[in-house]
Protein backbone atom coordinates (compact mmCIF):
# COMPACT_ATOMS: atom_id res chain seq x y z
CA UNK A 1 0.00 0.00 0.00
CA UNK A 2 2.30 2.96 -1.07
CA UNK A 3 -0.58 5.41 -1.49
CA UNK A 4 -1.10 4.89 1.92
CA UNK A 5 2.08 5.49 2.85
CA UNK A 6 2.54 8.17 0.72
CA UNK A 7 -0.67 10.38 2.05
CA UNK A 8 0.71 9.52 5.70
CA UNK A 9 3.71 11.52 4.85
CA UNK A 10 2.16 14.09 3.04
CA UNK A 11 -0.70 14.45 5.76
CA UNK A 12 2.23 14.58 8.17
CA UNK A 13 3.54 17.58 6.03
CA UNK A 14 0.59 19.57 5.81
CA UNK A 15 -0.11 19.54 9.18
CA UNK A 16 2.80 21.28 10.37
CA UNK A 17 3.18 23.32 6.95
CA UNK A 18 -0.45 24.83 8.40
CA UNK A 19 1.08 25.73 11.22
CA UNK A 20 2.86 28.30 9.67
CA UNK A 21 -0.41 29.25 7.61
CA UNK A 22 -2.08 32.54 8.01
CA UNK A 23 -5.40 30.83 8.30
CA UNK A 24 -4.01 28.10 10.28
CA UNK A 25 -7.23 26.72 12.41
CA UNK A 26 -8.75 25.89 8.24
CA UNK A 27 -9.40 22.65 7.17
CA UNK A 28 -6.99 22.11 4.33
CA UNK A 29 -8.40 19.85 1.47
CA UNK A 30 -5.65 17.25 0.15
CA UNK A 31 -7.37 16.76 -3.50
CA UNK A 32 -5.61 13.61 -5.25
CA UNK A 33 -4.77 14.65 -8.94
CA UNK A 34 -5.97 11.24 -10.35
CA UNK A 35 -4.59 11.81 -14.20
CA UNK A 36 -2.96 9.13 -15.92
CA UNK A 37 -3.80 6.97 -12.87
CA UNK A 38 -5.86 3.60 -13.53
CA UNK A 39 -8.75 2.95 -11.27
CA UNK A 40 -6.84 0.75 -9.13
CA UNK A 41 -4.59 3.72 -7.76
CA UNK A 42 -7.91 5.47 -7.28
CA UNK A 43 -9.45 2.66 -5.20
CA UNK A 44 -6.52 2.46 -3.03
CA UNK A 45 -6.48 6.26 -2.71
CA UNK A 46 -10.06 5.91 -1.56
CA UNK A 47 -9.34 2.88 1.01
CA UNK A 48 -6.31 4.53 2.24
CA UNK A 49 -8.78 7.94 3.47
CA UNK A 50 -8.81 9.91 0.77
CA UNK A 51 -12.24 11.96 -0.06
CA UNK A 52 -11.41 14.32 -2.64
CA UNK A 53 -9.95 13.65 -6.09
CA UNK A 54 -9.04 16.47 -9.60
CA UNK A 55 -9.15 15.04 -12.99
CA UNK A 56 -7.54 17.61 -15.64
CA UNK A 57 -9.91 15.93 -18.82
CA UNK A 58 -13.54 15.80 -19.04
CA UNK A 59 -13.45 12.93 -21.31
CA UNK A 60 -10.29 11.03 -19.07
CA UNK A 61 -12.37 11.51 -16.13
CA UNK A 62 -16.24 10.04 -17.90
CA UNK A 63 -14.17 7.28 -18.65
CA UNK A 64 -13.15 6.51 -15.09
CA UNK A 65 -15.32 8.26 -12.67
CA UNK A 66 -19.34 6.81 -13.39
CA UNK A 67 -18.29 3.76 -11.83
CA UNK A 68 -16.17 4.71 -8.87
CA UNK A 69 -19.06 7.77 -8.13
CA UNK A 70 -21.22 4.67 -7.84
CA UNK A 71 -19.14 2.60 -5.80
CA UNK A 72 -18.27 5.54 -3.69
CA UNK A 73 -20.92 8.30 -3.38
CA UNK A 74 -19.10 10.35 -0.85
CA UNK A 75 -16.59 10.87 -2.78
CA UNK A 76 -16.04 14.44 -4.34
CA UNK A 77 -14.64 14.81 -7.56
CA UNK A 78 -12.87 18.47 -9.00
CA UNK A 79 -12.12 19.25 -12.39
CA UNK A 80 -9.00 20.86 -12.54
CA UNK A 81 -7.93 21.33 -16.43
CA UNK A 82 -9.32 23.73 -18.97
CA UNK A 83 -12.84 23.23 -19.88
CA UNK A 84 -13.97 23.94 -23.37
CA UNK A 85 -17.75 25.36 -23.78
CA UNK A 86 -18.95 22.41 -25.47
CA UNK A 87 -17.98 20.49 -22.42
CA UNK A 88 -19.68 22.21 -19.76
CA UNK A 89 -23.11 20.47 -19.63
CA UNK A 90 -20.84 16.49 -19.61
CA UNK A 91 -18.74 18.33 -17.00
CA UNK A 92 -21.48 19.39 -14.63
CA UNK A 93 -23.03 16.13 -14.77
CA UNK A 94 -19.71 14.26 -13.84
CA UNK A 95 -18.15 16.92 -11.25
CA UNK A 96 -18.78 18.32 -8.04
CA UNK A 97 -16.79 21.30 -8.43
CA UNK A 98 -15.50 23.63 -10.87
CA UNK A 99 -11.93 24.89 -10.55
CA UNK A 100 -11.32 26.20 -13.84
CA UNK A 101 -14.23 28.95 -14.43
CA UNK A 102 -12.25 31.24 -16.68
CA UNK A 103 -14.29 33.08 -18.77
CA UNK A 104 -17.63 34.94 -19.28
CA UNK A 105 -18.90 32.48 -22.43
CA UNK A 106 -18.11 29.63 -19.69
CA UNK A 107 -19.92 31.00 -17.08
CA UNK A 108 -22.78 32.14 -19.05
CA UNK A 109 -22.80 28.39 -20.70
CA UNK A 110 -23.41 27.55 -16.91
CA UNK A 111 -26.28 29.74 -16.74
CA UNK A 112 -27.77 28.80 -19.90
CA UNK A 113 -27.85 24.88 -18.79
CA UNK A 114 -29.23 26.28 -15.49
CA UNK A 115 -31.75 28.46 -16.46
CA UNK A 116 -33.18 25.34 -19.05
CA UNK A 117 -33.31 22.95 -15.54
CA UNK A 118 -30.06 21.54 -15.63
CA UNK A 119 -29.50 21.14 -11.70
CA UNK A 120 -26.93 22.37 -10.56
CA UNK A 121 -27.50 22.49 -6.96
CA UNK A 122 -24.79 21.61 -4.40
CA UNK A 123 -21.77 22.50 -7.09
CA UNK A 124 -19.14 24.94 -6.91
CA UNK A 125 -16.84 27.30 -8.72
CA UNK A 126 -13.19 28.37 -8.32
CA UNK A 127 -12.32 31.08 -10.69
CA UNK A 128 -8.67 30.18 -12.23
CA UNK A 129 -6.13 33.35 -12.49
CA UNK A 130 -3.43 32.78 -14.93
CA UNK A 131 -0.87 34.71 -12.62
CA UNK A 132 2.14 34.07 -14.80
CA UNK A 133 0.11 35.61 -17.64
CA UNK A 134 1.34 32.83 -20.17
CA UNK A 135 -0.22 33.03 -23.11
CA UNK A 136 -0.62 29.16 -23.28
CA UNK A 137 -1.91 29.01 -19.77
CA UNK A 138 -5.89 29.09 -19.46
CA UNK A 139 -7.29 31.45 -16.35
CA UNK A 140 -8.17 35.22 -16.64
CA UNK A 141 -5.61 38.12 -16.47
CA UNK A 142 -4.89 38.87 -12.92
CA UNK A 143 -6.21 42.57 -13.68
CA UNK A 144 -9.14 41.15 -15.26
CA UNK A 145 -9.74 39.11 -12.10
CA UNK A 146 -12.05 41.58 -10.05
CA UNK A 147 -14.60 42.38 -13.06
CA UNK A 148 -14.37 38.49 -13.74
CA UNK A 149 -15.72 37.25 -10.27
CA UNK A 150 -18.37 40.21 -10.04
CA UNK A 151 -19.93 39.04 -13.74
CA UNK A 152 -20.13 35.39 -12.04
CA UNK A 153 -21.93 37.01 -8.66
CA UNK A 154 -24.17 38.89 -11.08
CA UNK A 155 -25.07 35.51 -12.64
CA UNK A 156 -25.57 34.24 -9.09
CA UNK A 157 -22.93 31.28 -9.51
CA UNK A 158 -21.60 29.77 -6.49
CA UNK A 159 -18.21 31.28 -6.77
CA UNK A 160 -16.34 29.53 -3.40
CA UNK A 161 -12.62 30.81 -4.36
CA UNK A 162 -9.44 31.23 -6.82
CA UNK A 163 -7.37 28.32 -8.16
CA UNK A 164 -3.62 28.84 -9.66
CA UNK A 165 -1.07 26.91 -11.65
CA UNK A 166 2.54 29.15 -11.46
CA UNK A 167 4.47 29.35 -14.20
CA UNK A 168 6.84 26.36 -14.01
CA UNK A 169 10.33 27.96 -14.21
CA UNK A 170 9.49 30.70 -11.40
CA UNK A 171 9.33 30.70 -7.69
CA UNK A 172 5.71 29.88 -7.10
CA UNK A 173 5.18 32.13 -3.88
CA UNK A 174 4.77 35.33 -5.91
CA UNK A 175 2.05 33.72 -7.70
CA UNK A 176 0.68 32.62 -4.15
CA UNK A 177 0.66 36.00 -2.75
CA UNK A 178 -0.76 37.47 -5.89
CA UNK A 179 -3.89 34.60 -5.60
CA UNK A 180 -4.84 35.38 -2.55
CA UNK A 181 -4.60 39.43 -2.46
CA UNK A 182 -7.22 39.01 -5.47
CA UNK A 183 -9.15 36.72 -2.71
CA UNK A 184 -8.72 38.41 0.12
CA UNK A 185 -9.87 42.04 -1.45
CA UNK A 186 -12.82 40.04 -3.30
CA UNK A 187 -14.15 38.24 -0.21
CA UNK A 188 -13.47 34.83 -1.28
CA UNK A 189 -12.40 32.22 1.14
CA UNK A 190 -11.24 29.05 -0.84
CA UNK A 191 -7.44 28.90 -2.39
CA UNK A 192 -6.53 26.09 -4.51
CA UNK A 193 -2.87 26.48 -4.81
CA UNK A 194 0.19 23.82 -4.15
CA UNK A 195 1.18 20.96 -6.21
CA UNK A 196 3.55 17.95 -5.30
CA UNK A 197 6.90 20.50 -5.56
CA UNK A 198 5.57 23.51 -3.89
CA UNK A 199 2.12 22.79 -1.27
CA UNK A 200 4.35 23.90 1.66
CA UNK A 201 4.62 27.33 -0.13
CA UNK A 202 1.28 27.44 -1.25
CA UNK A 203 0.03 26.49 2.55
CA UNK A 204 2.14 29.10 4.31
CA UNK A 205 0.70 31.81 1.33
CA UNK A 206 -3.02 31.09 2.75
CA UNK A 207 -3.62 27.98 0.32
CA UNK A 208 -7.18 25.80 1.29
CA UNK A 209 -6.10 23.04 -1.22
CA UNK A 210 -3.72 21.57 -1.99
CA UNK A 211 -3.33 19.17 -5.46
CA UNK A 212 -0.98 16.58 -4.94
CA UNK A 213 -0.48 13.83 -7.73
CA UNK A 214 3.29 12.70 -7.82
CA UNK A 215 3.81 12.95 -4.56
CA UNK A 216 0.62 10.62 -3.95
CA UNK A 217 0.88 8.18 -6.37
CA UNK A 218 4.45 8.38 -7.84
CA UNK A 219 5.31 9.53 -11.39
CA UNK A 220 3.12 9.41 -14.22
CA UNK A 221 3.84 7.63 -16.93
C1 LIG B 1 -1.17 17.34 -12.52
C2 LIG B 1 -1.70 18.50 -11.78
C3 LIG B 1 -1.47 18.65 -10.42
C4 LIG B 1 -0.61 17.70 -9.60
O1 LIG B 1 0.72 17.81 -10.00
P1 LIG B 1 1.90 17.04 -9.23
O2 LIG B 1 3.09 17.87 -9.49
O3 LIG B 1 1.97 15.68 -9.84
O4 LIG B 1 1.53 16.99 -7.80
C5 LIG B 1 -2.06 19.74 -9.78
N1 LIG B 1 -2.81 20.63 -10.45
C6 LIG B 1 -3.04 20.53 -11.76
C7 LIG B 1 -3.87 21.55 -12.43
C8 LIG B 1 -2.48 19.47 -12.47
O5 LIG B 1 -2.68 19.39 -13.79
Amino acid sequence: MKIAENKKILAESIESAKESSPIAAREIMLLAASKGQPASAIEEAIAAGIGYFGENRVQEAQDKWPELQKKHPQVKLHLIGPLQTNKVKQALALFDVIQTLDREALAEEVVRLRDSGFGIRGKHFYIQVNTGEEPQKAGVLPEKADGFINFCRKLELPVVGLMCVPPADQPPAPHFALLREIALRNGLEKLSMGMSNDFEAALRMGSTCVRIGTALFGHRD
